[in-house]
């Protein structure tokens, strides 16, 4: 059985067939799929597909470094108070960290929201699910600059291997594999076993990032059996053995799956 460590099936994306994604992934073999949060205007749609499902779907709160703005400190209490409001629904802090592709004009604002919100998931005992696109020198300085450190995984990681022997450096972290390792001009077949089958998680960060042959299509959670199938090939191991291990290590990082 698969997990998909990163998901966005709520959003309306999917609309009107958030139930029937859910239900697709689930006979494709992804019995567990974890929702990461976005911003204000998520919360209740998560809410919503979760209840539907509430034993195989699972829920991080957090606020997206894109949504850091003018008003990011309100953004983040608010985010705050549900997650104080209703602690035992949320399994980690997600999705939080730094993007500076679109926008650099919040860099400061997104390394103290970052800052914040790791030091949440250290208080609560959470690992983090982090967001980092040209933000990697930002994202280390800050893990770098905490006593204690959180468990967390580099979701969508597309990096280089230097990019893994720096993370490693800092702290011993997970990486989110996803449709990027079935791109023809991916390096990650070359880069995955510099990570190690033991710290490596599938996920599908739909409505993103479709594998190939679904390359430039909407994403869903089914799909991530073509990506399994291509990181199994990496690793020489079969399908049954690469989705044993990786859900093993979901388990590892994300200690309330259950
Ligand atoms: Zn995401």
């Amino acid at each position: 059985m698969l997990t998909d460590t990163h998901s966005h099936l709520y959003l309306d994306d999917f609309a009107p067939e958030k139930t029937e994604t859910v239900s697709r992934a689930l006979e494709a073999g992804v019995g567990k799929l974890i929702f990461p949060n976005v911003d204000l205007t998520t919360i209740a749609q998560m809410r919503e597909l979760h209840a539907a499902f509430p034993d195989c779907t699972y829920m991080a709160m957090g606020l997206h470094p894109t949504e850091i703005g003018e008003n990011w400190r309100y953004d983040l209490s608010t985010v705050g108070r549900e997650l104080d409001s209703n602690a035992a629904d949320y399994i980690a802090i997600g999705e939080i960290g730094i993007d500076l592709y679109w926008d650099k004009t919040y860099r400061s604002e997104q390394m103290e929201a970052f800052s914040i919100q790791v030091d949440w998931a250290v208080e609560r005992n959470l690992p983090v699910i982090i967001h980092c696109r040209e933000g990697l020198d930002e994202v280390l300085e800050v893990l770098s600059s905490k006593e204690v450190k959180p468990q967390a995984v580099f979701h969508s990681f597309g990096g280089t291997t230097e990019d893994v022997r720096r993370i490693r450096e800092t702290g011993d972290f997970y990486f989110g594999i996803n449709g990027i390792v079935t791109f023809k001009n991916s390096k990650l077949s070359e880069v995955l076993p510099a990570i190690g089958e033991e710290r490596i998680v599938l996920e599908t960060d739909a409505p993103y990032l479709a594998p190939v042959p679904y390359r430039g299509k909407r994403n869903e959670s089914a799909y991530m059996v073509a990506t399994a199938a291509k990181v199994a090939d990496i690793f020489g191991k079969s399908q049954e053995e690469i989705a044993e291990i990786t859900s093993a290590n979901a388990r590892r990082l994300f200690t309330k799956l259950v």
